[in-house]
């Protein structure tokens, strides 16, 4: 039962079974020192056990139908907070404390949130995500295989991704298209000692940018790559044990952070 009729553009498949609801929960670890951010949180299936286990929740919402039932069913609740907005709009890096993030996220915003909740990684503990299963795929790949790329080693980067239970898409309505799955991603308190985060971005993105390319035909030519510097650099990186005739799928974190490093020492020299 939906209490509007659902928008597919906003990412409406709204989850109906309490055994998953329970386990979304419990999987956030919860005590009332904590508070909650809840993106989209739809019809409140997740909200009110949120409330009841945290100190206090953050809903974000952006349909104005599903702020005003929210607002109806759920506004007795003391430590309950609806706003009603865009949660890629929400000024994170503000809040007063470190947050724990709970949401079944509306899929075609995963990637840019995920993002903009990194950015703010100062202000955040811990998300539980439920996530599209390819996309949960992905964020938690190990070096090697088919899944891994520039998502898994942003994301890795920044937090231990470890994904926790398969949601068959029967657990849903309207039922969509994919499974999904929930991961929970622990942040670090001191991401992998890189000089300076934005040019880790940087490297770790043009290293992927020609897939299936070496990291030599990848960075020539790349932002990351004064022009006169590239038979250095590329010597220099053989020295260290990284060969550039290797693909940037085969990288692991520590070795993406190590070649950021050498390209960071040498671009000016
Ligand atoms: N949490 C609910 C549940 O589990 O049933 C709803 C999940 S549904 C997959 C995604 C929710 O995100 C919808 O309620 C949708 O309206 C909301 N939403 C979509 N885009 C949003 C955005 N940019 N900011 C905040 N909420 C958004």
């Amino acid at each position: 039962m939906t209490v509007v009729p659902p928008r597919k553009s906003l990412g409406q498949n709204f989850l109906t079974d309490e055994n998953i609801v329970s386990r979304i929960v419990r999987s956030a670890a919860l005590t009332k020192d904590d508070t909650v951010i809840e993106i989209g949180p739809g019809q409140g299936i997740l909200t009110r056990d949120l409330a009841e286990a945290a100190g206090s929740v953050i809903a974000i919402e952006l349909d104005e139908r599903l702020v005003r039932h929210l607002r109806e069913t759920l506004g007795g609740l003391p430590n309950l907070r609806v706003v009603s907005g865009d949660a890629l709009a929400f000024p994170y890096e503000s809040l007063p404390g470190r947050v724990k993030v709970v949401a079944n996220l509306p899929y075609y915003i995963s990637t840019p949130i995920i993002t903009k909740l990194l950015d703010a990684h100062d202000k955040i503990s811990s998300m539980i995500l439920m996530l599209q299963k390819e996309v949960a795929e992905r964020i938690t790949a190990s070096p090697g295989g088919r899944d891994y790329g520039y998502m898994s080693v942003m994301v890795q980067f920044h937090a231990q991704a470890e994904s926790l239970f398969v949601v068959p898409k029967q657990a849903f309505t309207p039922i969509p298209k994919v499974d999904s799955a929930v991961v929970r991603l622990s942040l670090r308190d001191a991401p992998a000692g890189v000089s300076d985060p934005a040019f880790f971005e940087r490297v770790v993105s043009a290293s992927f940018s020609k897939r299936r390319k070496t990291l030599k035909n990848s960075l020539k030519n790349s932002v990351v790559m004064p022009p006169d510097k590239f038979g250095l650099m590329m010597a220099r990186l053989l020295e260290a044990g990284i060969d550039p005739s290797r693909r940037a799928e085969t990288l692991s974190l520590p070795e993406f952070v190590m070649m950021t490093e050498i390209l960071f020492e040498n671009r000016g020299l």
